[in-house]
Parts: C-alpha cells; sequence; structure tokens
C-alpha cells in the first residue's frame, strides 16, 4: 500500500485554525501598514491557495481516466460492472431527490423569504445557465482532447467507462494490456499523495483568503437562509447517510464519519468535490475498505453527478427568492423543483460556486427574479464549502453501500 503522510488530519486542522488566526488578525486589527495587508493578500493567501487548487486540478482528468479505466477494465465481470453501475445511478439520484425534498419541507414550514426587504445589489453579469438540452449532449463528446481540456467530467466519465470496456473485452488480444493501467493508476495515486501532503499549507491559505478579504460577518446578509440551509446540510449529512447506512449495511456508522472527516475538511477547504476526488478516492479505499476497483467507479461518477449538498442549497434558495417575491409555489411546483433540482445537481461542475449558476435554470423555470441570485452569491463562499462537504460525503456512504452490497468492502480495514 502507499504509504501516506503522517498526522495528516491534524496537521490539515491546524492550517485551517490558522488560516481563520491569520486571516482574522489582518482584517480585524488596524494596526497594519495597507502594504504588508496587501503582500499577505496577495502573496500568501492568494498565490499559495491559487498552487494549491491548480495542482489538485492537475490531477482531476488523468486521475478520472486512469482510476475509471483501470476499474472497469479489471472488472472480471459485466454482470458486476452492470450491477454496480445501476445501484450507484439508483442510490445516487435518490439521495438527491431526499435532499432537496428535505430542504423543500424545512423552507416551507420556516419560511426564509417571507417579510426580507433585501438591499443587496444584484451582481453586474448574472450568470449563465445551462439548460438541460446541453447537459444531456455534453455527456456525449465529439473530441475528447477538447472535452478533457474544458474539463467536462460527464464527457471524461463516459469516455472513460467506453475505454474500460473495449480494454476489458480485448484483453486476450493484447497480453493482458489492462495491467498497465492499473500500473499507471498505482503511479496517480503516489502523485495525489505528493500533492496531498502540502494540504495542511493549502488549507491555511485557502481559508486565510477567504477571511482576510471578507472578515466573518458574511453571515448578517440573509441570515435565516444561511442558517435553515446550514440545518438542512448538517441534518442530511448524519441523519439520512447515518439511515442509509443502517438500512443497507450493518457497518459501524460512527466508524464512517471519523475516518470521513479528512475528506470533509478537504472538501470544506478547497470547495470543489473534482479537487476532493484524490482525497475521497484515498479514503475510501485505504480507510474505509470499498474494493478498489469499486471505489474507482463510484467516486469520479459520485463527484461528477452526485450533489445532494448542492441541490439542498437550490431547494432553499428557490424556496427564499419565491417567498422574497411574495410568489407562492404550488404543491405541482414543488415536486418540479425536486426534479429540476436533481438534474441540474447531475449538470453541475464539481468547482466552486457552480451550484448557484445551474440555480438559474430553476429560478428560470418559475419566472423567479433572476436579480436575487446577488443575495445567494453574497453569502455563497461558506455555505459553498458546507454543501460540497456534505456533496462528498454522499459519494462515500454510497461507494460503502454499493461495496458492501457486492462483498466488495473489507471490514477489517473499515472497522481498523
Ligand atoms: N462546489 C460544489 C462542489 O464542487 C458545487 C456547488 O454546489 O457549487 O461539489
Amino acid at each position: 500500500m502507499i504509504e501516506t503522510p503522517k498526522n495528516l488530519t491534524r496537521n490539515i486542522l491546524l492550517g485551517m485554525f490558522l488560516g481563520f488566526l491569520v486571516g482574522s488578525l489582518f482584517f480585524y486589527l488596524n494596526i497594519f501598514p495597507e502594504s504588508l495587508i496587501t503582500f499577505i493578500k496577495v502573496y500568501v493567501f492568494n498565490l499559495g491557495s491559487a498552487i494549491f487548487v491548480n495542482l489538485l486540478k492537475l490531477l482531476i482528468v488523468p486521475l478520472v481516466f486512469f482510476s475509471l479505466v483501470s476499474g472497469i477494465s479489471s472488472l472480471t465481470s459485466m454482470t458486476s460492472l452492470g450491477n454496480i453501475s445501476f445501484k450507484t445511478i439508483a442510490l445516487y439520484l435518490s439521495t438527491t431527490a431526499v435532499a432537496v425534498s428535505l430542504s423543500l419541507i424545512v423552507g416551507s414550514i420556516f419560511k426564509p423569504g417571507a417579510g426580507y426587504s433585501s438591499n443587496i445589489a444584484p451582481p453586474e453579469k448574472l450568470p449563465e445557465g445551462q439548460g438541460i438540452y446541453e447537459t444531456i449532449l455534453d455527456v456525449f463528446p465529439s473530441n475528447i482532447i477538447e472535452a478533457m481540456a474544458q474539463n467536462q467530467m460527464l464527457a471524461v466519465v463516459f469516455f472513460s467507462i467506453l475505454f474500460g470496456l473495449a480494454l476489458n473485452k480485448t484483453n486476450h488480444l493484447t497480453g493482458n494490456f489492462s495491467e498497465a493501467f492499473e500500473k499507471l493508476n498505482t503511479v496517480f495515486m503516489q502523485l495525489v499523495i505528493m500533492i496531498i501532503s502540502f494540504a495542511p499549507i493549502g488549507v491555511f491559505c485557502l481559508i486565510g483568503k477567504f477571511v482576510i478579504t471578507d472578515g466573518l460577518d458574511i453571515f448578517q446578509e440573509a441570515f435565516k437562509y444561511v442558517i435553515l440551509l446550514i440545518s438542512v446540510l448538517i441534518i442530511h449529512a448524519f441523519v439520512t447517510y447515518s439511515l442509509i447506512l443502517k438500512i443497507f449495511t450493518n457497518l459501524n456508522i460512527w466508524t464512517f464519519f471519523k475516518k470521513m472527516k479528512e475528506v470533509a475538511i478537504f472538501a470544506f477547504s478547497t470547495s470543489s468535490s473534482a479537487a476532493t476526488i484524490p482525497v475521497t478516492l484515498k479514503a475510501v479505499q485505504d480507510d474505509l475498505g470499498v474494493n478498489k476497483n469499486v471505489a474507482s467507479f463510484v467516486i469520479p461518477v459520485g463527484a461528477t453527478i452526485n450533489m445532494d449538498g448542492t441541490a439542498i442549497m437550490q431547494g432553499m434558495a428557490t424556496i427564499f427568492i419565491a417567498q422574497m417575491s411574495g410568489i407562492d409555489l404550488t404543491l405541482i411546483q414543488y415536486v418540479q423543483v425536486v426534479i429540476l433540482a436533481v438534474v441540474t445537481s447531475i449538470g453541475t461542475a464539481a468547482v466552486p460556486s457552480a451550484g448557484t449558476i445551474t440555480l438559474v435554470i430553476i429560478l428560470q423555470q418559475f419566472g423567479l427574479p433572476l436579480e436575487a441570485i446577488g443575495i445567494i452569491l453574497a453569502v455563497d463562499r461558506i455555505l459553498d464549502m458546507l454543501r460540497t462537504s456534505v456533496n462528498v460525503t454522499g459519494d462515500a456512504a454510497i461507494a460503502c453501500i454499493v461495496a458492501d452490497s457486492e462483498d466488495l468492502l473489507d471490514k477489517d480495514i473499515f472497522n481498523k
């Protein structure tokens, strides 16, 4: 097994704490010269976090490609691939539907937008949403190099699955060429570890950049929306995932959450499920005991299509904006929000703030004022961090369930 750096979780937490501390010192204490603040902001926090995020992004396409190809090409039977993909996708879609429904229920009981009048100016340029038609078409690339260059993950996932299948079918003609991909995958996992060793510094810069720019009172605007949204994210992460783990497996839930800590912190600091893929993949295989072939399929696909936290935000934001504009949604419209949020969360790119862009599709559908996105964006940074943690926790929970159901989860590793 590949070695991981020692005390990584502790050091990441330390980096996060120091980021908050140093960021707040510079933001709140007026004792530092402006030039020093600018220097720290630009050359320490901004540059440090940009380098770290670039390195993580650098891994995404090759890692997804090699891990999916090696996972699929080494599955011995195609029936097991069929079963695994069916279960994975069914679970991903249903947990997302539960997530939005939860958010709509809480939103309609506690009414985040009632009596709220906003004075936040709309953003100058509204983000453009992508339609469902384009989302579907994007799965089928006409040029794989272009799709990879543009990080179109659905297309990359689709191509990798096809390639893995072809490799699997031709192994007897190519002298087991698929083994070469397994070896390359191991090399990439090593590269991941090398980059992740810098995570404590990367997380320090990411958090510091956030706090030194906006301080800690981003929470004031749209307070009720923020609190309700955070509550639903927490309920979904701890109640829904515990329940499905209880129903489908007999794994210890606390062990699961304990072992997910590092992944969640990582997702929180990067706000990107895609950038977190390397960490999720590693934790799911080495700490939770999910078989490598299952993990290599379930995690990259999950990071791309499974976004429960994002769907929760979209549900709550829709209710918030509707209530703010004095519009009552009907029951049929609630059902439409559920369907749309499931579909758009599939099409949402796993990068920071992407969920607010696809939110436009839902707002447009109901004729809700798009300018209200300004308020959502104003408070979105911290919420994006939290919902990304929920997104990746969902991917890992489902990886455990699918692996366990196929008898491909090593309980000794899980319980260690
Ligand atoms: N940042 C989220 C993710 O990468 C997507 C979003 O909701 O904006 O999972």
